[in-house]
C-alpha cells in the first residue's frame, strides 16, 4: 500500500548548516511514528517539512500522493494534516469552545452553530467538555495543550503532528496528555510524534525514528529500540536520557 506519507532525499539547510540531510521515511495510514534524538538534531525540521511550515530545498515529501510543495495543493495537504505544538499556540481572545470551532468555520465552511456543536463533542473526547466557555489563561497547562489536541482533531486531519507536546507542562499535567494522545493513537488516524517521555515514545509507537546531526541514523521496533539498539549514538542518547 502507498504510505500516506512519504520522504525522500529530503535536505534543508539554515544558511551554511544542513538541519536535514538525505531523509528518506514512510509513514503508513494508521501508523504511530515517534522521532527521538538529541536537541537540534532536526526532528522539529523533520516535522515542520511534512506540513510546509518548513520549506524543504532538496527531495520529495508526498502526503497522500500530493507532493507538498508552495502553490495550489499545499491546502489539500494542511486539510489532512493537523498539528500540535508544545507552546499550545492558542488564540487568546476566543474563548475555548471558539478556538476548536474557528478552524472549521473558516476552512470548511461550517456554521458557527454546527462548528461549536462538535467543537462540545470534541471537548467532551479529550476530557474538558466542563471548561467550553472559559478563555485560554484560565485553564492549567495540560487543559490548554488538550484544547490545542481538540484543535487539531477538529479539522479531522488524517494525520496528527506532535512536536513536544508535553515539553512546557509542569511534571504533574504531563500524564494528562499523554493519556488523550495514547486514547488517539491506533484510532485510525496516523501521528508522527516528537517526545522526550521515552516511557510514553515505548508504549505508543509502531516505530522509532532515531535522529541526529540532521540524519535518521536507525529506524525500529520500540522494544528493539529500548533493549537492543546496535546503534551506537541512538546507545549513548538512551544511556543519557534513561
Ligand atoms: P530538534 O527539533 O531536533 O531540536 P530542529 O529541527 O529544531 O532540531 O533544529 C535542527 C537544527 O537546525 C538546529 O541546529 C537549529 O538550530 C537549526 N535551525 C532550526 N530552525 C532554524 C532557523 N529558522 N534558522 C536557523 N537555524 C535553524
Ligand atoms: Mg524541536
Amino acid at each position: 500500500m502507498e504510505p500516506l506519507i512519504r520522504m525522500r532525499g529530503v535536505g534543508k539547510r539554515f544558511g551554511q548548516f544542513d538541519a536535514l540531510k538525505n531523509v528518506d521515511l514512510d509513514v503508513a495510514a494508521g501508523e504511530v511514528v515517534v522521532l527521538l534524538g538529541p536537541s537540534g538534531s532536526g526532528k522539529s525540521t523533520l516535522i515542520r517539512c511534512i506540513n510546509h511550515l518548513e520549506e524543504y530545498d532538496s527531495g520529495d515529501v508526498f502526503v497522500g500522493g500530493i507532493r507538498v510543495e508552495r502553490g495550489r495543493n499545499l491546502l489539500k495537504v494542511r486539510q489532512q494534516t493537523g498539528m500540535v505544538f508544545q507552546a499550545f499556540n492558542l488564540f487568546p481572545n476566543l474563548s475555548v469552545l471558539d478556538n476548536v470551532a474557528l478552524g472549521p468555520v473558516r476552512v470548511k465552511k461550517l456554521s458557527w452553530d454546527a462548528a461549536r456543536e462538535k467543537a462540545r463533542t470534541l471537548l467532551g473526547r479529550v476530557g474538558i467538555a466542563e471548561q467550553a466557555e472559559k478563555f485560554p489563561t484560565q485553564l492549567s497547562g495540560g487543559q490548554q495543550q488538550r484544547v490545542g489536541i481538540a484543535r487539531a482533531l477538529a479539522m479531522e486531519p488524517r494525520i496528527l503532528l506532535f512536536d513536544e507536546p508535553t515539553s512546557a507542562l509542569d511534571p504533574e499535567m504531563v500524564g494528562e496528555v499523554l493519556d488523550v494522545i495514547k486514547g488517539l493513537a491506533h484510532s485510525g488516524v496516523t501521528m508522527v510524534l516528537v517526545t522526550h517521555e521515552m516511557g510514553f515514545a515505548r508504549q505508543v509507537a509502531d516505530r522509532i525514528v532515531f535522529m541526529e546531526a540532521g540524519e535518521i541514523k536507525e529506524i525500529s521496533q520500540p522494544d528493539v529500540f529500548f533493549t537492543a539498539t546496535t546503534n551506537e549514538r541512538a546507545r549513548a542518547f538512551l544511556d543519557a536520557v534513561l
